[in-house]
């Protein structure tokens, strides 16, 4: 991977951005502001130090990729109160974990005796549950069309297997609507998008194609390697200077214009469209999420523990609904690295190491 982080070539790009950035920021009288939609960017620009080598005419702002991060209070009650049944092991991703409820996160009631447990893919959770016939064994599933292939082909797997004490507690959501809400907001000030690299390996670029006809914003999808990240910035920004607004594809060594036609059919064979989805921050999105349909209900713990689906409001003093929409820097609220750090995260921006406050509380960004 040398080649994606070659110093020299870094270098290059960066003058044409700059040169361009500077341009463009001239004739609109103001910055040009970019949105990297996914949190493994967000997590590649902070590692690699990549903000602070942009010209300042140049704003990024870090979009709502990062499902942990949007995973809003009321979900995490709910799977609290599944986790604390006690004929439940609720078996989670690692980065979950720590999300805070408005009673608790799962790892503190993982201290106050229910049966939490760490695992890496659904199919441990699978495994889980037919090693424990007498309990049931609840995935929490999260993530957007990354991970969605493999909680539905774990599903389907349960079903022909007939392993009925397993089910997925399904926090599925979909980038597409919630791009066209962020863009559908009149306040919105973006310029362009870095498009997100592992949701498109699944969706392809096309389903991109309506920002740029309809919003007449350039979209880039991007790789997560520093030089992919920075030629990607310098594509949206001659877009831009060329009076374009096209999706275009930095990302093809992995991702092609239709997606993953395997994944995309597991998709959709167990899941459809969630009517309202609550997201941290942005509030309700309609059709942003999914949910497993009838012919699969047997293995939703919706259905199966009859889940509230609670709301609870963000506490006020948490920003994280601002710095989602680019309309705050993760250091300008108030708790910022005060009362909200990674070891103890108020707000679930600091909880994943994809999340804008916890990049820029471990990598110290800010003023
Ligand atoms: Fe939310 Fe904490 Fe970030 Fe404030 S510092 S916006 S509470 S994650």
């Amino acid at each position: 991977i040398d080649e994606f982080r070659d110093h020299a070539r870094a270098r290059q790009i960066l003058e044409h951005i700059t040169t361009l950035v500077a341009r463009l920021a001239e004739q609109r009288g103001g910055p040009v502001r970019i949105m990297e939609v996914c949190g493994g960017h967000t997590h590649a620009i902070f590692h690699y130090g990549l903000e602070a080598m942009l010209p300042p005419e140049l704003e990024l702002i870090h979009g709502p990729g990062c499902p942990v991060c949007v995973l809003p209070m009321g979900r995490v009650d709910d799977c609290v109160a599944i986790a604390e049944r006690p004929e439940v092991i609720l078996a989670t991703f690692g980065d979950a974990i720590r999300v805070p409820g408005s009673r608790k996160s799962l790892i503190q009631a993982k201290a106050d005796g229910a049966d939490v447990r760490i695992v890496y893919s659904p199919t441990d959770a699978l495994a889980l549950a037919r090693k424990h016939p007498d309990r049931e064994v609840v995935f929490f599933g999260l993530g957007f069309e990354t991970t969605i292939p493999s909680t539905a082909l774990t599903i389907a797997q349960a079903a022909r297997e007939g392993v009925d004490n397993f089910s997925v507690f399904c926090n599925h959501i979909t980038i597409i609507p919630t791009l066209k809400a962020i863009l559908d907001n009149p306040d919105h000030r973006l310029d362009g998008f870095l498009g997100p690299g592992h949701v498109s390996m699944i969706i392809g670029t096309d389903p991109y194609r309506f920002i740029a006809e309809h919003y007449g914003c350039p979209v880039v999808v991007s790789g997560f390697e520093p030089l992919d990240i920075l030629q990607s910035l310098l594509m949206v920004v001659r877009q831009l200077h060329d009076g374009r607004a096209e999706v275009e594809n930095q990302y093809q060594r992995l991702v092609t214009s239709d997606g993953n036609l395997t994944a995309l059919e597991a998709f959709h064979q167990v899941y459809e469209p969630r009517e309202n989805c609550e997201w941290r921050g942005l509030g309700s999105i309609a059709e942003s999420g999914v949910q497993i349909k009838a012919a699969y209900g047997a293995y939703d713990a919706e259905r199966k523990f009859a889940v509230p689906n609670q709301q609870v409001a963000d506490p006020d003093s948490c920003r994280c609904g601002d710095v989602l929409t680019g309309n705050l820097k993760p250091w300008q609220c108030e708790l910022f690295g005060k009362r909200c750090t990674p070891d103890q995260p108020r707000g679930a921006l600091m909880v994943s190491s994809e999340g804008a406050c916890a990049a820029y509380y471990q990598y110290g960004g800010g003023n």
